[in-house]
């Protein structure tokens, strides 16, 4: 461990603010604002940095390093370096690190939370679960890491023995969104350590900060140094993409993003025919059937839409509720939704907090102006909220949608239901697959051949039937169509940093 450098306390005290957030914290010294790559704190070459903002406030957290295409470089080469030695590793021995790294995860479980807050702006009890989702990722892992064995295969030719064995994929880029400043991370390092891949991960311009005190964990597990990465950017975000997709050491990109990012990186890493996993953008249909439970409807709609204030990729964004219920449940769901607090993530007893930037609040502001335009009546919100800050918009419930305004052909990304009315199944199920997107997918209702008939054609890589929470590290996450391909967590989930390699012996 010779190699750690101890972190650069001067500038993270360098701003009254800074030194405030950092001191709020049980442990400051979980707040880096450095890269960490080969077991060291680094700064970018060229020592620019760029400001990370409260989305809350506005007021800036503190900076982190502007890494170019050249630090880049240096985090693959040191990846590439500790490969050899961390693929050797028995499986055993790579679970226990990561069983660590969970274990110090939930032993900073607060203040990675309020990391999370500060950065992402979420409320106390998302980042609080944010960390639990998030640090399972490596508990799940290291469990499937000693499990990574091949098959033994008759084979068609007499005298010849077949079987196969799993390999780490290489050097992996992982480039993450700024919506689960820590899951989104987790779910792909988890993986990607348990099959002894070694990995360079970009964090989120938007929230570096937790990635940052992950890499602290990692090293306080004893992960070697070079085995994680982790490099931040916010205007040169392209250039270290491209480094990423263009290199030949990196044998494999891990996305997760908007779909119009997802395809630049899909040609980028043409040349180089990378192994790829895409976790899209996403436009969830939510559909209640007139024999639903309505209070479990309406549960599982809160919890589904208005997660995260509605910005998750697997959020409900459009709201499908037959005609016999449509009243009811219009009333009942309007009912919870006044009921939320909105403020800051961090105030006692809110449960909504802002949106992570103005682009977002545009967009949700122009959704509801053209739901308005044309006909749509907002039950509650409809409006941002200056007052809290720039970034605060009122939970919106709009009723009366049709099918060709903006809010049912693109992802909302923020905390406004549209709810829409429909007679029959087959009417239903044809809204919800027109879409050009097929992520996660929802229906309510008490008849089980229904349940069957519907989860089947829904055009979407995950169905939650009866309920809005879908997302577990046991199960396969991911999507179909422009929301990308590749599963994460689960068994499937190590499968995407392996190779199957097979060996036949002759002469037997
Ligand atoms: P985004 O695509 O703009 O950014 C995602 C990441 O890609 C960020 O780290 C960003 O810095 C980076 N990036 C942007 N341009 C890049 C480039 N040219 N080269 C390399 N990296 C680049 O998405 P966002 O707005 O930050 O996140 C929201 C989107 O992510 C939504 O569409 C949401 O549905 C999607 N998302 C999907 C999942 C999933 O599992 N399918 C999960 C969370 C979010």
């Amino acid at each position: 461990r010779s190699q750690i450098q101890p972190t650069n306390h001067l500038r993270i005290m360098s701003t009254p603010t800074a030194r405030r957030h950092a001191h709020t914290l049980k442990d400051p010294s979980l707040f880096k604002q450095q890269c960490y790559i080969n077991g060291a704190w680094v700064d970018a070459k060229s020592g620019k940095t760029f400001e990370v903002e409260d989305p809350a406030t506005g007021t800036v957290i503190g900076t982190m390093p502007e890494m170019s295409k050249e630090d880049t470089q240096t985090a693959i080469d040191a990846a590439a370096a500790a490969l050899p030695a961390f693929r050797q590793l028995p499986g055993r021995q790579r679970a226990r690190m990561l069983h660590k790294w969970f274990q110090l995860m939930m032993e900073n479980q607060e203040d990675l939370a309020t990391l999370i807050m500060w950065e992402n702006g979420k409320a106390k009890g998302d980042a609080m679960g944010e960390v639990v989702y998030a640090a399972n990722f490596f508990e799940w892992f290291s469990e499937e890491a000693p499990r990574a064995g091949g098959d033994t295969i008759p084979a068609s030719t007499a005298g010849n023995r077949v079987f196969t064995i799993k390999q780490p994929v290489g050097v992996c880029g992982l480039i993450t969104p700024w919506n689960f400043p820590a899951a989104m991370i987790t779910r792909k390092i988890g993986p990607a350590l348990a099959a002894g891949c070694t990995v360079v991960a970009k964090s989120p311009g938007e929230t570096p900060f937790t990635a940052a005190a992950l890499a602290e964990l990692a090293h306080r597990a004893g992960i070697p140094p070079g085995v994680v990465n982790i490099v931040s950017s916010l205007k040169n975000t392209a250039e270290v993409g491209s480094a990423l997709t263009s290199s030949d050491i990196v044998k494999k990109v891990s996305f997760t993003g908007s779909t119009g990012v997802g395809k630049l990186l899909m040609k980028q890493s043409s040349d180089s025919l990378k192994k790829l996993s895409f976790e899209l953008g996403g436009n969830a249909p939510f559909i209640v059937f007139n024999d639903a439970d309505l209070d479990a409807a309406v549960a599982g709609a809160i919890a589904s839409k208005f997660r995260a204030s509605g910005q998750t990729c697997v959020c409900a964004n459009r709201l499908y509720v037959q005609s016999g219920i449509y009243d009811d449940f219009a009333k009942a769901f309007t009912e919870k939704v006044k009921q939320f607090k909105v403020g800051p993530g961090d105030q006692e007893g809110v449960t909504h907090g802002p949106l992570i930037h103005d682009r977002a609040v545009s967009k949700v502001k122009a959704h509801v102006a053209d739901a308005v335009k044309q006909g749509g009546k907002v039950l509650t919100g409809g409006e941002a909220m200056p007052d809290l800050g720039a970034n605060f918009f009122q939970p919106t419930v709009i009723r009366d949608m049709k099918p060709d305004m903006q809010l049912a052909s693109e992802e909302t990304f923020g905390p406004v239901a549209g709810l829409f009315s429909f007679e029959s199944e087959a009417e239903v199920v044809k809204h919800a697959n027109n879409a050009e997107v097929g992520l996660a997918g929802y229906f309510f209702s008490k008849d089980i051949q229904r349940c069957y008939r519907v989860a089947e054609a829904l055009e979407v890589g995950m169905v939650g039937v009866n309920t809005g929470l879908i997302s577990d590290v046991a199960a396969p996450f991911g999507g179909v169509k422009w929301s990308g391909f590749g599963r994460e967590g689960s068994k499937y989930g190590i499968a995407e940093y392996q190779i199957i390699k097979m060996v036949t012996l002759g002469g037997m």
